[in-house]
């Protein structure tokens, strides 16, 4: 008999499913917020109810760099199926980048995926920002899939100038996904940030999981995905919306 039905309560906790490991880095962040953030809304010894697969990022990687988005699409709908099969009752994608394959993961599972834009989105528009900074891969800076998602919630998204965008994305596959965390790449970041402020940023989106790893403080409100998203996943797991 289920604790709900000893007690004679609703019990409307859920399974959430993590796609992990791209990179482990931020991923055992996710893992630590979600599990934080059940206990303090449920108490005691409550944690979260959740699954796990943890992709080997080398491999996530090589799609990457051949652009083989299909191929990875498809490995990131066979990791969500797994989590299906096993109960989860929702994705996460424990990374903006491979949001590109979002709709396929759902396709695939029928689960709804727990977007990240969304909940940065959701973050930023409870403050008065409206323009905003944003940092990531270059895949996240350059394309669509987070940008639009963003602009389609009605916010501006400023990026880096080209050669600045190779710094921000070298420090995350050289450095951070291997978790390193080096000052001189903190300051670089810090010159950055200033630099899209100057061009009119009211707060920077730290659109890379690992960027919470190097980026501390800015002059504007930084919105972290890592920590929304890991927000998210709690709040879906504790029976809300997500
Ligand atoms: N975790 C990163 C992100 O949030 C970068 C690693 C990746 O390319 O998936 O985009």
């Amino acid at each position: 008999m289920t604790i709900a039905a000893q007690t004679g309560t609703s019990d409307r906790r859920r399974t959430v499913g993590l796609i992990g490991g791209m990179s482990w880095a931020s991923t055992a962040t996710y893992y630590r917020l979600i599990n934080e953030d059940v206990a303090a809304r449920l108490g005691g010894l409550h944690s979260a109810r959740l699954l796990m697969h943890s992709f080997d990022f080398h491999d996530i990687e090589a799609y990457q760099q051949a652009g083989a988005w299909d191929a990875a699409g498809v490995a990131l709908a066979q990791a969500g199926l797994g989590l299906q099969r096993a109960g989860a009752e929702a994705l996460v994608i424990c990374a903006n980048t491979m949001h590109k394959v979002a709709d396929a993961v759902e396709q695939a599972t029928g689960l709804p995926v727990l977007h990240v834009a969304d909940a940065a989105a959701r973050a930023v528009l409870a403050t008065p920002a409206r323009r905003v900074g944003l940092l990531g891969t270059r895949f996240t800076m350059e394309q669509g899939f987070i940008r639009d998602r963003l602009a389609g919630r009605g916010l501006e998204v400023i990026i880096p100038g080209d050669e600045d965008r190779l710094v921000v994305n070298r420090v995350i596959y050289d450095e951070l996904c291997q978790g390193r965390v080096l000052e001189t790449s903190r300051e670089a970041y810090d010159r950055i940030i200033a630099g899209l402020v100057d061009r009119g940023a009211e707060a920077i989106v730290l659109g890379c999981t690992e960027l919470g790893l190097l980026v501390e403080t800015a002059p504007v409100p930084l919105f972290d995905t890592t920590i929304l998203h890991a927000r998210a996943a709690a709040d879906f797991a504790v029976g809300g919306a997500g």
